[in-house]
C-alpha cells in the first residue's frame, strides 16, 4: 500500500475470490459457473454491428433490458435495478440500508463482512444450526438490515418462505435483502413478496442460471422506493455500470429463457448423480437446492481432498474458516465433468 492510503482502509480485509486460472487446464468446479455456453443468440447477437457501437455509451437506464426482465417476472421496469454483477448491488445495499448495523449468519456468502467494513457497518453474524440451516429466529423483529441468502452458499440450503415472510413481515422499519444468486437451481424466490412488502430487496444474478458470469450483469427486484436508493449510489459512482455488450447479452439470455430453464434441470441431475456417488463413496453431501454441494469425507481432510483434486486438474473449492475446514464445495458442472470428478475421488479415496 502507499503511503498515501486512506488511514479508514489500511486494516480492510479483502473478498478473496475462487481461483480463475486462465488456462483450460482444470475442470473447474470451484466458482459456481455455468458448464453451458450462453444462449445461441447471445453468441451470434453480440456480432460487428453491436460492437462497433462500443464507441457510445450505454443506455444508464437499461431500459431494454429491464423491460424485459419486468415482463419475464410480471413486475413493472421501475422495480427493477440492474447493475455490474449482483455483488455491485449488494455492496450498494449495505452502503444505503446498513446504518443500525446489518446481520446475516456465520457461515454464508464472504462478501457481506468484507461490505461491512468497507462502509463501516457493524454486523452480527447468528450461526447456523448444527445442521448448518439458518434459524429464522434470530432475524424476527430485529433493527438491522438483513441479509439471507436463499439457498445459501456455501452450504446450497434453503429457508421455508414462510420463515422469510415472518422475517420480513416482523419488522417493516428495516430492510430485509433475499440474495437469491442460486435460486433457479430447484429453491422458492421470495418475490412475489415484494409485492406484498416495501421492506424486501430481492437480488438476483446472471452469473450462475444464465451463464453470463464473464459478463457482469445482476439484478434486484423491490419496491420503487428501494430500488430509487440503489439508484442514488448508482448515479453518484457510475451510471454506466451495466455496459452495451452485457446489455444486449441479457435481452437476448431473457428472450431465450427456455434454454436457460432446460440447462438448470440438467445441472439438478447432475447434482443429484453426484450426492448418490460421494454418499456411496462414504461422503456427507448437505442437501443442496444450489447449483454446488457442500461435502465432507471421514476418510480424508477437506484440504487434503482439494489437493489432491487440484493435483489431479480438479479444482474446487476449499474454506479454511474452522467449522467448515472440513467441508469442500462442489460446482456442479456437466455429466462428463462429475463423471471424472467422481472418478477422481474414487481414486483418491483408494490412495491411487
Ligand atoms: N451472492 C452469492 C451468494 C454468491 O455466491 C455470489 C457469487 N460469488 C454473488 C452473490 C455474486 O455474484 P455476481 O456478482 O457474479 O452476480
Amino acid at each position: 500500500m502507499s503511503k498515501f492510503l486512506n488511514d479508514k482502509y489500511l486494516s480492510l480485509e479483502r473478498y478473496v475470490p475462487g481461483e480463475q486460472p486462465q488456462d483450460k487446464k482444470y475442470i473447474k468446479l470451484n466458482t459456481n459457473e455455468s458448464p453451458f455456453p450462453p444462449s445461441p443468440k447471445v453468441i451470434e447477437g453480440l456480432n460487428k454491428e453491436e460492437k462497433e457501437k462500443l464507441c457510445l455509451y450505454c443506455d444508464p437506464e437499461c431500459k431494454g433490458l429491464k423491460k424485459a426482465l419486468a415482463d419475464l417476472y410480471g413486475v413493472k421496469a421501475e422495480n427493477v435495478f440492474l447493475s455490474n454483477g449482483s455483488d455491485d448491488i449488494l455492496n450498494f445495499a449495505f452502503m444505503v440500508w446498513g446504518k443500525d448495523g446489518a446481520i446475516f449468519p456465520d457461515i454464508t456468502y464472504g462478501f457481506y463482512t468484507v461490505f461491512c467494513d468497507l462502509h463501516g457497518v457493524k454486523y452480527t453474524q447468528y450461526p447456523l444450526k448444527d445442521d448448518f440451516s439458518i434459524n429464522a429466529d434470530d432475524y424476527i423483529g430485529k433493527k438491522e438490515f438483513a441479509v439471507i441468502a436463499n439457498p445459501n452458499a456455501p452450504t446450497g440450503m434453503t429457508m421455508e418462505m414462510s420463515d422469510i415472510e415472518k422475517i420480513v413481515a416482523s419488522n417493516p422499519d428495516r430492510v430485509v435483502l433475499i440474495d437469491e444468486a442460486y435460486v433457479d437451481f430447484g429453491g422458492e424466490s421470495a418475490l412475489p413478496l415484494t409485492e406484498k412488502y416495501d421492506n424486501i430487496l430481492v437480488c438476483q444474478t446472471f452469473s450462475k442460471s444464465r451463464s453470463l458470469a464473464g459478463a457482469r450483469l445482476g439484478f434486484a427486484i423491490g419496491n420503487k422506493a428501494l430500488i430509487e436508493d440503489l439508484d442514488l449510489i448508482k448515479y453518484s459512482t457510475n451510471p454506466y455500470n451495466v455496459n452495451r455488450l452485457t446489455q444486449k447479452a441479457g435481452e437476448y439470455a431473457v428472450e431465450e429463457n427456455e434454454y436457460y430453464v432446460n440447462n438448470c434441470k440438467k445441472i439438478v441431475e447432475n447434482r443429484e448423480y453426484t450426492q448418490r456417488e460421494l454418499e456411496r463413496l462414504g461422503f456427507r453431501v448437505l442437501d443442496s437446492k444450489a447449483n454446488f454441494i457442500f461435502v465432507k469425507s471421514d476418510k480424508i481432510s477437506g484440504g487434503d481432498l482439494y489437493t489432491a483434486l487440484k493435483d489431479r486438474g480438479v479444482l474446487v473449492r476449499h474454506f479454511t474458516r474452522e467449522r467448515i475446514k472440513d467441508y469442500n464445495r462442489v460446482t456442479i458442472g456437466s455429466r462428463e465433468q462429475m463423471e471424472k470428478f467422481i472418478g477422481c475421488v474414487t481414486d483418491i479415496l483408494k490412495g491411487e
